[in-house]
């Protein structure tokens, strides 16, 4: 299938115009599910993101000064575009990154609603008058925009995760500059044709592919870019992190995970089931919030897996994502489906028994089975690494508090999950699991009414909520006094 003509851009968008990169090069993109390429993109370095930089720096006094009101209602003006072109953006967004339709749809239909919620959110960036301590002084304290800021994204959520930054910085009234993975860099240039049709003006919105290192390294040193928002590894993470605190410049961090899913003896096994399938299989295992560890109460244990295996075979088609009734597209590249392989294989040769699935699905694209292994133990790769794909693993477990111990027993704090119908024990398991996001008895939970941030190596700072925005804002503090009281 063609890319859609009138939403595909082989061009940056830099200043409200689109351009080739400065030297011409480009980088081919190709669809996971055929391998065959797709179409190319600029291949920018550290020039065209000083470029997008200064225009987006140029930009700010003016979208600062708007009321929030008139960036909100471009906002939504840009929203009502987004759904206006659902369909074309939904095949866009599966050809490059291979998700089911519906999933894709899904994905940028959430994206609309982060928008919208920031959108409206900006009306409610209050500050503080302070009971002064002097007599002929006041204290005000304000919020402001932090000023330009670079916004770096990964392939697993195209739409989505350029939606949710870019929502809460246009509302707080930062231009941005974005670079979404090279691998899917279609959904992101979109933006740019939506945001010049519905007249944004110049420079608001500025969107580059290229050369990953450079242009990190381009927004980590230039002293006008006052903030970095980077969803992907924990590895690049702390690359941006370290490189932007020399620069003394605020960071988001929505970096890696390794869930645990925690099924208790008194859960409700049909719904612990149906959330390890959604928290696990959704986006091919794709999700940073995926169930990467499933420990089981060994009193369910073997019927739990039973359960597992069944839903797995019986609900689980893997496919091209623009075909029907696919629920499984391919892995993102060759790389991923080899960590898979890795991870399957390494748990096979320390004991783990094969439930389901297990290999790579040979022919055209990058595939794997969807997988299911039990008798998993902490030194199996699978307990310590983030596998990204569709390998869920089950470990036993006895007691409460050996389920909490091991949960916790990683540097990643984002995403965890628990199974019980226990009051006191929700509680106790909730309060005492050290991740940003806990899902009781669901296996999906996010939304944009919510904050959605790790702890520990899975990052800083939160996107989505009232919380979202202050990420985006700074605070000052004003001392009013030659009153004449
Ligand atoms: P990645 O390799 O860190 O890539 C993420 C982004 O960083 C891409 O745009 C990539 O560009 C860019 N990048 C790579 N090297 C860079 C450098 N030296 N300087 C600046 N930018 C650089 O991560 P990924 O493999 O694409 O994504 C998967 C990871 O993201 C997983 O660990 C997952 O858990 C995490 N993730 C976290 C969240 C969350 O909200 N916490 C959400 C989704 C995913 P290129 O692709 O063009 O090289």
């Amino acid at each position: 299938m063609a890319l859609d003509t009138a939403l595909t851009r082989e061009a940056v968008f830099i200043d409200g115009s689109w351009s080739a990169a400065d030297g011409g090069g480009t980088i081919e993109v190709t669809n996971p599910a055929t391998g065959g390429v797709i179409g190319t993109v600029p291949n920018c370095g550290r020039a065209e993101t000083e470029r997008a930089i200064a225009a987006a720096y140029k930009a700010f006094p003016g979208w600062k000064a708007l009321t929030a009101e008139q960036r909100g209602t471009l906002m939504h003006k840009l929203c009502d575009e987004i759904m206006a072109n659902l369909d074309g953006l939904t095949r866009l967004l599966t050809l490059e990154m291979g998700k089911p339709m519906a999933e894709a749809r899904g994905e940028i239909s959430l994206g609309v609603k982060y928008i919208r919620f920031f959108a409206e959110e900006a009306k409610r960036v209050y500050g503080d008058v302070i009971p002064s301590p002097w007599g002929d002084r006041r204290i005000i304290v304000t919020k402001e925009p932090v000023g330009v800021v670079g916004s770096i994204t990964p392939w697993n959520f195209p739409n989505s995760m350029i939606a949710r930054k870019l929502g809460a910085a246009l509302a707080a009234g930062c231009p941005m500059v974005i670079k979404p993975s090279e691998l899917t860099p279609y959904s992101a240039l979109a933006y740019g044709v939506m945001a010049g049709k519905v007249g944004f003006p110049k420079g608001v919105i500025n969107i580059l592919t290229g050369d990953a290192a450079e242009i990190g390294a381009e927004m980590c040193e230039n002293p006008v870019l006052r903030k970095i928002t980077f969803t992907g590894s924990t590895r690049v993470g702390k690359l941006l992190a370290g490189n932007a605190g020399k620069h003394m410049k605020k960071i988001s961090m929505e970096l890696g995970g390794n869930a645990p899913f925690i099924v208790f003896d008194d859960a409700d096994l049909d719904k612990a089931v149906e959330g390890a399938i959604a928290s696990k299989f959704r986006n091919s295992g794709q999700t940073c919030v995926c169930a990467n560890r499933i420990y089981v109460q060994h009193g369910v244990y073997d019927a739990f897996a039973e359960k597992l295996k069944a839903a797995v075979e019986a609900q689980l088609k893997p496919g091209n994502g623009l075909d029907d009734g696919v629920t499984q597209g391919p892995l993102i590249n060759e790389a991923a489906v080899s960590k898979v392989e890795a991870h399957v294989s390494d748990a096979l040769g320390k004991g783990a028994h094969l439930k389901t699935g297990g290999r790579r699905i040979t022919g055209a694209g990058t595939f794997f089975e969807p997988t299911i292994v039990t008798g998993a133990t902490g030194d199996m790769k699978v307990a310590h690494e983030e596998t990204f794909g569709p390998l869920a693993a089950l470990f036993r477990f006895t007691d409460e508090q050996e389920a909490i111990t091991l949960a916790n027993s990683t540097e990643y704090g984002l995403a965890c999950y628990f199974y019980t119908q226990d009051l006191g024990r929700t509680f106790r398991v909730m309060e005492n699991l050290e991740y940003g996001l806990v899902g009781v008895n669901e296996g999906v939970i996010t939304t944009e009414v919510a904050p959605f941030g790790g702890v520990k190596d899975s990052g800083l700072g939160n996107e989505g909520s009232k919380y979202g925005l202050d990420d985006y804002l700074n605070i000052k503090y004003s001392c009013i006094g030659g009153l004449g009281f």
